[in-house]
């Protein structure tokens, strides 16, 4: 597996479905396509194959500007278009394309390889800002993540959302690589194949192409609501889960997702566990410490939450929950007036 690089695109790319991709891009590939200011935007897509909505957004651009100049130059990453043939975020045995970049925990790689070349070339290039696109499977609004509370920063995510999310773990993502030389931000643009989402990430795409440029000023408290995502739960690896077999270690209820980015009090209900004594999730920090015994307690048959907090990401698909995690844990971030 090698970085393939190119600067045109096959026509197919204006029209292709996604799907489609990985015969015209076998390779990992980055393009980069030249506009009136020279310092380029950096966009990755389909860093998870079943997460469209980045992918389609940028085909509208491409098109949009397919007869004319680029505002300002444009580098593109296409992610993992393997796992896109086949629908799905990552195929067995992949590294997944989200954790692969420079800072990761993961072992050094073929992707880990690419990922570090794509960042080395886009730093040479004194890339202008970076964008990752992505959507997730439960009910979750649109908003942006950022990797350091910065204002440029800040500045980037609100222009996509007044909710902005700002994390450092998991490690070995797409935006903190890129965070260290040029302001970045990871979209989520809730589920694929919703219309919505990809106009919105159309429109911001463009808008921040033509931005001249991102200023330092602190962004209008009243315009923004800023979260710390500091904890990431995962099911226990020894656990079955299930949201309808009543056999399973941990019952969780169907309602779960829509706790997202709702602020649940002390005492909630996660869903129901088979042996009191055994704690089916894992909760981890920042810093990578285990804080489950802070969150989560068992109380009689009942997995519940131990104090006021605020998820995000939890979905009802079960690949999804064993692939990656169950859901983060947010708090609120108070901007000095
Ligand atoms: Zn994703």
């Amino acid at each position: 597996m090698q970085l393939q690089q190119i600067e045109t695109y096959p026509e197919e790319l204006l029209s292709c479905d996604v799907k489609d991709l990985h015969h015209l891009f076998p390779q990992p590939t980055l393009m980069h396509l030249s506009g009136k200011n020279k310092q380029p935007l950096f966009v990755s897509v389909l860093l998870h194959g079943n997460e469209t909505t980045g992918f389609f957004a940028l085909q509208n651009l491409l098109n949009k500007y397919a007869k004319q100049t680029l505002p300002r130059s444009l580098s593109v990453f296409f992610g993992n278009t393997q796992a896109a043939e086949r629908g799905l975020r990552r195929l067995d045995g992949q590294l997944d394309y989200n954790r692969m970049w420079p800072g990761t925990e993961a072992l050094a790689c073929a992707e880990t390889q690419i990922a570090g070349q794509v960042v080395d070339i886009m730093r040479e290039k004194e890339v202008f800002a970076s964008i990752d696109i992505h959507n997730n499977t439960g009910l979750n609004p649109h908003y942006a993540c950022i990797n350091r509370l910065d204002n440029r920063y800040l500045q980037l995510g609100n222009l996509f959302s007044r909710l902005v999310v700002y994390f450092i773990r998991p490690m070995g993502v797409q935006s903190a690589a890129f965070t260290e030389f040029c302001p970045a931000v990871t979209l989520e643009c809730g589920r694929p194949g919703q219309q919505h989402g990809v106009d919105h990430a159309f429109e911001y795409l463009n808008d921040c192409l033509h931005l001249s440029e991102l200023v330092d000023h602190p962004v209008h408290i009243q315009d923004i609501d800023l979260f710390h995502s500091s904890v990431q739960v995962k099911i226990q690896k020894n656990s079955s889960f299930s949201f309808t077999d009543k056999k399973s270690d941990l019952l969780f209820d169907k309602l779960l997702e829509r706790m997202n980015f709702t602020e649940v009090p002390a005492g909630t209900c996660f869903g129901l566990v088979q042996d009191d004594s055994a704690m089916p999730l894992s909760a981890i920090d920042e810093h990578g410490l285990d804080v489950t015994d802070k969150f989560f307690k068992i109380d009689g048959a009942q997995l519940q939450i131990k104090r006021k907090t605020m998820p995000s990401m939890l979905t009802l698909d079960e690949r999804v929950i064993r692939q990656d995690c169950l859901c983060y844990l947010m708090e609120r971030i108070a901007l000095a007036v």
